[in-house]
């Protein structure tokens, strides 16, 4: 151990030596699809120097988008890392690492585990449609997870674009203090610049390509009047919610530019209230202040709370996630000085080796450390290489430290949500939740000899993407390979990464819901394996129980049996057992949930058990409680916002009527009004273009999943 400490101590000094952690960003950019995320990243590239030419998401050659599909759709679908230097008009230069995420509910996934590791975040609203229905979606998201936001008014060159709409949108829509710190000069195609109200200073854009630098100047005529409200205004709320300016305005003293950005940086990084900047990413305009404005007011890795987990009591391997006595609270600090901990927040398997990317919020660890997964038990070494991911491309690091997102190669026991920690002081992070998925397809090889590459395509994106689980014909009775996912296109885009990326060729069926089943009331089986295996006979018993818990999703495996029936060591070896068996059971072969499955007891021989025989009797056990308890299908229902003028409300109405929607609120926003219902998952398809035809285009809408309920009689469809 001296010799780790050593080389443990090297590593802390040669990362002390690296970025000074207040001068690093870990930023999100996220929105409604079509906002301008990625042209928005794009000219980020730009601007820092990362890159020496602007893409455009139209032309299909940004640096983000870099799959063929999102290229061809152009749309973003995975999220893409770029890790850019900025030196703010203030002189201090900055490291960005700036995640572009998906703005498409499909790939919920990706935006999810990004706020959950990410420090900050740019939401772009577009200028003309204001805050659309993904934005509000993936705003709250941000607030759940605590992550502290700007707000980016793009596209005021369009016409029908008000930046003084989309304020108020903001402030009705998203229910938050927006804090505008510029105000835009000239409306539409002559919108050329910016006023910054901190500083009462003008800077405009020339066009020209390349696009010349920011001129900086005073404050237009045109503009004087708003320039005084808007920073009046602007004064006002720092003011009201930060002690420090409060104090420096009743003393009257000056308000200088410095004091106004601290305060405002407190603010916002408190999520009391949120900076609002405008810009045209397109027409290269308001870019360089955005970027001014991310190392002024989002957070360093330094102003976030400590990180909190659970460390395990005593010594011990796997431990069950739910055993309260097992775990204490625990928490790390972003400090250099903490042991190491890391969250892993993405893998991207492919034919040759196995990415992972890895959030680290204390500690350093260089590729000889021993880590440790808490959640499989295992040690693991980030031997394969530690990577600085732009887009496509890595640069070798020498180790991964406090602060930054980092790439690691050659993980073998370590999934989505899973932590990394110190050996020597193990610590749980909370994993990732994600959605479940709603809608199914059955997937064919197109020849047999295209099986077995399938099926191991289909296993590691599965793995890489926490929202599509596939089902294999050994797994349920259906006979069919089955992918289930986040809706039609999700598992469309899957279908062609099986081509694209993993070359097999697949036909797939129609796409369907997601059923599920729990059980209809309480339910016993017992089982005994008994069996001659070669020349010895292996036995073992198991008695188990089964009841209805509430709706939340879940299957919970207890044990309540005395140690010398079932073998405490055997107990998560089982429990597996069991959740492989209920992953696919009955006639219908869906998964079960909203279940306690408990071992009340059982029958071991010291001679004659093992623990596959165990599992194997669990497994028949639970066959036959539930044939005891009966079965009943559970369908996906999900919640509906529609936003639609109010003189469509009948056709909104009288439409969801139809599909079995349950309206849950009907509230006015801005000039519409906003109607929130839960609907079953399988009355949705084609909703879109429904929808569509009935507004005249006029409606805008989200899907999320709810939860799933009971399925009416004769609402299921026969199997395929
Ligand atoms: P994302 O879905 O949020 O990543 O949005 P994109 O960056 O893919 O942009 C969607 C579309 O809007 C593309 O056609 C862009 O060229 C266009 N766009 C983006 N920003 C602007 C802007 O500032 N002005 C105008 N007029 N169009 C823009
Ligand atoms: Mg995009």
């Amino acid at each position: 151990t001296r010799r780790s400490n050593q080389r443990g101590h090297v590593a802390k000094k040669k990362a002390q030596e690296s970025y000074p952690l207040e001068r690093v960003r870990n930023i999100g950019i996220v929105a409604h699809v079509d906002a301008g995320k990625t042209t928005t990243t794009e000219q980020i590239n730009y601007y820092t120097g990362a890159m020496h030419r602007i893409g455009t998401v139209d032309d299909g050659n940004t640096v983000t988008d870099y799959m063929a599909q999102e290229q061809e759709r152009g749309i973003t679908i995975v999220s893409a890392n770029v890790t850019v230097h900025w030196t703010p008009a203030t002189g201090v230069q900055h490291r960005i690492n700036l995640i572009d995420t998906p703005g498409h509910i499909d790939f919920t996934a990706e935006v999810e585990r990004a706020l959950r590791v990410l420090d900050g975040a740019v939401g772009v609203f577009c200028g003309v449609a204001g805050v659309q229905a993904q934005s509000s979606t993936v705003w709250r998201q941000a607030g759940t997870y605590g992550v502290p936001r700007i707000a980016y008014v793009n596209k005021l060159d369009r016409t029908g674009a008000n930046f003084y709409d989309v304020l108020t949108d903001l402030k009705e829509r998203l229910e938050m203090l927006p804090i505008p710190v510029q105000i835009p000069i000239g409306e539409e195609k002559d919108f050329n610049g910016i006023v910054d109200l901190i500083t009462q200073r003008a800077w405009t854009w020339d066009d020209g390509d390349p696009p010349p630098p920011p001129v900086e100047g005073d404050v237009p005529e045109e503009v004087q009047d708003e320039v005084a409200l808007y920073r009046e205004q602007m004064i006002e709320r720092i003011a009201e919610l930060d002690d420090e300016v409060a104090t420096a305005f009743l003393e009257e003293r000056e308000l200088t530019p410095e004091l106004l950005r601290a305060g405002l940086r407190r603010i916002t990084i408190a999520c009391k209230g949120y900076p609002v900047l405008c810009g045209s990413s397109f027409k290269h305009k308001g870019v360089q202040p955005l970027l001014d404005a991310v190392c002024h007011y989002l957070p360093a890795p330094t102003d976030r709370p400590p990180i909190e987990g659970r460390a395990p009591k005593g010594k011990g391997k796997r431990r069950k996630d739910d055993d309260q006595d097992a775990w204490e609270p625990a928490s790390r600090a972003p400090s250099l000085d903490e042991p190491f901990c890391a969250l892993a927040f993405k893998t991207v398997s492919s034919k040759t080796n196995d990415l992972t990317y890895l959030r680290i919020y204390s500690g350093t660890a260089d590729r000889s450390c021993q880590l440790l997964n808490p959640r499989t038990g295992k040690k693991e070494r980030l031997g394969g290489g530690i990577y600085r991911l732009t887009a496509n491309r890595k640069e070798p690091l020498d180790e991964a430290s406090v602060g930054d997102m980092v790439g690691v190669v050659g993980l073998r026991y370590t999934r989505t949500g899973d932590t990394l920690c110190d050996a020597q002081s193990p610590i749980l992070l909370e994993t990732i939740g994600f959605p479940f998925p709603v809608v199914s397809r059955a997937v064919e090889p197109k020849s047999t000899k295209d099986k077995d590459d399938l099926r191991l395509a289909l296993e590691r994106l599965s793995k890489d993407d926490p929202t599509l689980t596939v089902s294999f014909p050994e797994d349920n009775d259906s006979g069919q390979t089955v992918i289930s996912g986040m809706g039609e296109l999700h598992l469309e885009v899957v279908t062609r990464r099986l081509q694209d990326d993993w070359k097999v060729e697949a036909k797939v069926g129609k796409p369907r819901v997601s059923y599920k089943q729990t059980v209809a009331g309480p339910g016993k089986g017992s089982f005994v394996y008994d069996r001659e295996q070669g020349d010895k006979r292996v036995f073992a018993g198991i008695d188990l129980e089964v009841t209805p818990t509430p709706k939340a999703g879940k299957l919970s495996v207890v044990f309540a049996c005395p140690a010398d029936l079932v073998p405490a060591d055997y107990q998560l070896a089982i429990e597996d057992a069991l959740r492989a068996k209920a992953s696919g059971v009955g006639d219908w072969g869906d998964p079960l949930i909203d279940v306690q499955i408990k071992v009340v007891g059982g029958k071991y021989e010291p001679e004659l058990s093992n623990e596959a025989a165990f599992c194997a009797a669990a497994s028949f056990a639970l066959e036959k409680a539930l044939e005891d308890a009966g079965l009943i299908s559970l369908e996906p229902v999900m919640t509906l916002t529609v936003e639609t003028p109010e003189d469509m409300l009948g056709n909104v109405q009288q439409d969801l009527q139809m599909r079995r929607a349950q309206i849950l609120s009907m509230s006015p926003v801005k000039d519409r009004l906003r109607v929130v219902a839960a609907v079953p998952m399988a009355e949705t398809f084609g909703y879109s273009s429904d929808i569509r035809s009935r507004t005249g285009g006029q409606a805008d809408f989200t899907l999320e999943p709810r939860e799933y309920e009971v399925v009416p009689e004769g609402k299921r469809p026969k199997l395929f």
